[in-house]
Order: C-alpha cells, then structure tokens, then sequence
C-alpha cells in the first residue's frame, strides 16, 4: 500500500518504538515528522533514508504550549497530520505508596492527557481533508494491571477509554481512532526494568528471560517493525472499519 501524499506524527520517535513505526511509515512513502527527546540525527538519517520528507520538532508534549507549537509547526511545514501516532510514554515503577507524586503527574501527563491534547489539535484538519488515521500505542497495560505501575496502567487504561469515545465520534467519516497494546518491546523503556533486574545480580541473560517468561508466553519479544506493519494495516483501506478497538500484541500475555 501506499501513503504517498500523506504526513504522519510520530509523538516519541527518537527511539524505540516510535523509531520503528516511523521507519515503516517512510518505507510506505509517508513524509513524516518525528518528535521527541535526544539528538535527532540518527533517527532523522534513518527515516529519511526512504526519500520521503522527514523533519523532528523537539516539542516537550508535557508541556501544552510546546504541543500546541507542534502542530502549529506540522501545519506550517507539511500542510497539517493525516496519520497521527500517539506513541510517547514514559515508565516508573514502584509500590502506590512510595510512588512520586511528581512522577504520577508527569506520566498521566504525557502518557495520557498529551493524548488528548494531540487528538484534539489534529482532528480538525483530519476532518477538513476527510480523511485520517489516529492510533495510540497504549499497552497490555491498557486491559490489565501489574505490581508497581499505578501510573503507567491508570494512563494506559486511560488512552484505551479515550480511543473508545474518539472511535465513536469518528465513526461516521473516513477517520479511525484505534490503540494498540503491545506487550514486552525490548526498547530502552524496558531496558531500564531488565537493568533494575541485573543490579539485583541476577545474569543478564537471565534477567531478560525471567521478565518475559513471568508475563509473555512467547518469551519471545515484539518489535518495533511487527508495531509498524500493524499501524500500517491499521492505515489501509482493509483496516478502515477496525474503529475504537484495543489491539493487543503480545506473545499471548492476555490470553492467560
Ligand atoms: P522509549 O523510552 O524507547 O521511547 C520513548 C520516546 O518518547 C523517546 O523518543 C523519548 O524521547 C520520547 N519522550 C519521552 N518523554 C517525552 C516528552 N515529555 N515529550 C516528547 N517525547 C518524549 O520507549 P518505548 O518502549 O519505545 O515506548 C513507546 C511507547 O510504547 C510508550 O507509550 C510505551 O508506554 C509504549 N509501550 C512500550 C512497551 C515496551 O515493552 N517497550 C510495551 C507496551 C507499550
């Protein structure tokens, strides 16, 4: 299929997840425009390597001043967002009492409300071109619960509800809202949870199978490209009628 024409926003896309989405969107001929924290150029090389216009805003999407400058720029430069990919998250892990105040705000602010914020500035123009995709990268986290992740689920859980109500407000046009939930992504996100496991001096090897045997029947990870191959279904005409659905893929975790 191609998205020759199209612009899409990648919200984190200077790593990760958001990286690899982005890559398999250019490599479908969308021009794309990456955000996120970090010195962008391997990611703009990396992207930009399909021949499709690619450029990064550095937009902190905490922030709603810089959000609303994002899309400012993205209209400026590329004419508005066709496909619009709210994937930055951020990760905190520890028991609801001890948990920090400042990082409860500071996830529910990027991992839920700059959502909110990115779907509100772009669907306007969405609505104007009549046509659009938007697909949130929630989480297993979004559909169950796991020890020390307060924030992070009540925010995925969040951005589940929210595709839910955007789903239904767009159901009559040519716009989609959908989320995906991946399970375990070896990303540096997840990295940092296998570290926490390796500090604790168990094998690195070992630290890496035990995360994904406890929750991931696969113990196998998912990757970025399989991410980007489902945001690239989701993108065509064969996915136009998957509407406020919550997408899981993830080695079987929600089976259990
Ligand atoms: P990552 O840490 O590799 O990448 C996060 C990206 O978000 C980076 O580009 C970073 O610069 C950017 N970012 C962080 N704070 C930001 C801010 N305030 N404003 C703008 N950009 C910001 O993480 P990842 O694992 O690729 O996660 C991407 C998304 O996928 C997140 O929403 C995460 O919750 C979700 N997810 C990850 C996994 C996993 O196993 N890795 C599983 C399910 C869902």
């Amino acid at each position: 299929m191609s998205l020759t024409g199209k612009t899409a926003l990648v919200t984190g896309s200077t790593s990760g997840i958001g990286l690899g989405i982005a890559r398999v969107l250019a490599g479908a001929g969308a021009n794309v425009l990456l955000n996120g924290f970090g010195d962008p150029t391997a990611a703009l090389a990396e992207v930009g390597s399909h021949g499709t216009r690619v450029a990064h805003h550095p937009a902190d999407l905490g922030d709603i001043a810089q959000l609303e400058a994002l899309f400012a720029y993205a209209q400026r430069e590329f004419g508005g967002v066709d496909i619009l990919v709210n994937n930055a998250g951020i990760q905190h892990v520890a028991p609801v009492e001890e948990f920090p105040v400042e990082r409860w705000d500071a996830i529910i602010a990027l991992n839920l409300s700059a959502v909110f914020h990115c779907t509100r500035l772009g669907l306007p123009g969405m609505r104007e071109r009549g046509w659009g995709r938007i697909i949130n990268i929630a989480s297993v986290h979004g559909q169950v619960g796991s020890l020390g992740k307060v924030a992070y689920v009540a925010a995925k859980h969040g951005v589940v509800g929210l595709t839910k109500v955007v789903g239904l407000e767009t159901a009559a046009s040519q716009i989609t809202c959908n989320a995906i939930c991946p399970g375990w992504v070896l990303t540096p996100l997840v990295q940092k949870q296998i570290d926490e496991r390796i500090a604790n001096g168990i094998d690195p090897q070992q630290a890496q199978h035990d995360l994904l045997a406890e929750k991931q029947p696969s113990v196998a990870f998912v990757t970025p490209q399989h991410l980007g191959e489902l945001v690239l279904f989701l993108c065509s005409e064969a996915g136009s009628q998957v509407r406020g659905a919550a997408w899981n893929i993830d080695g079987g975790w929600l089976a259990q």
